[in-house]
């Protein structure tokens, strides 16, 4: 007897996950992965990190852990000359993914990013391509996976392909697409956002969707085209930086104030509030997007505020902020005048 697979069992009538992603940043701000080459060589150089990073996430509200094999694949490796380490990284990351996943009762998924090597009219890249996603799927479904995520596609044609090879070698499992939206609503390879994502969904994909590119303020109108004409779950997981119509990706962000560019290393500069957070997750609720998540500048605190917009009361939300307990700015019944009216008066700002 065939059982229910995970991810669609949880989707079913109208549910929803929180999915944390944005571990290439995070491991980066961390001092332990390379901006510019972004390979995951944490897996193997110091894997209790990333199962640290999984219980952190899983401990902030996310209903998934997303196994760190992001840009682990052929190409990538290649860059840095660790082509041969290529299976130990990815089975240590599912691996890994699978055990916290399986401690917390947590939905496990694989994970196959864009190539960098997919070229549209080149059927030759074609193939290559599909080599390259086939060898990461196989291991993700040898691994336990629930599902796998193929993500951050800038070509229709390369999102496709990594459908049909999850599909293919996937054994069965359900694949999640999501796009990353350049700054136009149109793919580089001239297909529409929401024309993509209908073509997926058609091809077979169980959640299609957005990630990574764009912030709240300029995905979620995209977001809402695409769910026009997608039946299925569709997925929203932008990057946690203020993009706007005039920078509407993080390629395209600024350092406030300047002309430089902001991406990567200056991110920070244009990094989301908390408040821009729990507006995207409710608007997002509201909507009924039913993947929800952060990619890249997702910390813990952030997804725990999309968790808690989702209804959730991971065990990170016994530290959710109390405001009105702090000394100098909180409940001015509580505390003495000489800090909440003294204090106050003396640090700046006329708030009250
Ligand atoms: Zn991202």
């Amino acid at each position: 007897m065939s059982t229910e697979n995970a991810l669609l069992k949880r989707l079913k009538n109208g549910g929803n996950l929180v999915v944390a992603e944005g571990y290439i940043f995070e491991f980066e701000r961390k001092g332990y992965l390379q901006a510019g080459t972004f390979v995951p060589e944490v897996t193997i150089e110091h894997p209790e990190l990333v199962m640290q990073m999984y219980e952190e996430f899983v401990h902030a509200g996310s209903d998934v852990v997303l196994a760190f094999t992001y840009y682990a694949h052929r190409e990538k490796l290649r860059l840095i000359g660790r082509e041969n380490e290529l299976e130990a990284m990815n089975r240590a990351a599912l691996q890994m993914a699978r055990q916290v996943a399986d401690k917390h009762g947590c939905l496990m998924a694989g994970n196959i990013s864009n190539t960098t090597a997919y070229i549209p009219d080149d059927p030759e890249s074609h193939a290559k391509v599909e080599q390259i996603f086939k060898e990461q799927v196989v291991i993700a479904a040898e691994g336990g996976a629930d599902y796998i995520v193929g993500e951050t596609f800038g070509h229709f044609g390369e999102a496709s392909i990594a459908l049909q090879a999850i599909l293919k070698y996937g054994k069965g499992l359900p694949a999640v697409i999501t796009l990353s939206p350049p700054a136009t609503d149109t793919m580089i390879d001239g297909v529409t956002l929401a024309d993509a994502c209908k073509r997926l969904e058609d091809a077979g994909a169980a959640v299609v969707g957005l990630n990574c590119g764009r912030g709240p303020e300029t995905m979620l109108p995209a977001i809402r085209e695409i769910m026009k004409v997608c039946k299925g779950p569709v997925a929203a997981l932008p990057v946690t930086y203020r993009t706007t119509p005039q920078e509407p990706t993080f390629f395209s962000l600024t350092i406030p104030g300047t002309k430089s560019r902001a991406f990567p290393l200056e991110l920070c500069t244009c990094l989301c509030g908390r408040c821009h957070i729990e507006e995207f997750a409710n608007q997002c609720r509201e909507m009924g997007v039913q993947y929800v998540g952060l990619c890249c500048g997702n910390s813990a605190n952030m997804t725990r505020i999309v968790a808690q917009g989702y209804g959730r009361t991971p065990p990170a939300a016994r530290y959710a902020p109390a405001m009105e307990k702090h000394f100098i700015f909180g409940d001015k019944t509580k505390f003495k005048d000489t800090y909440t009216e003294g204090i106050r008066a003396h640090v700046g700002g006329d708030f009250d």
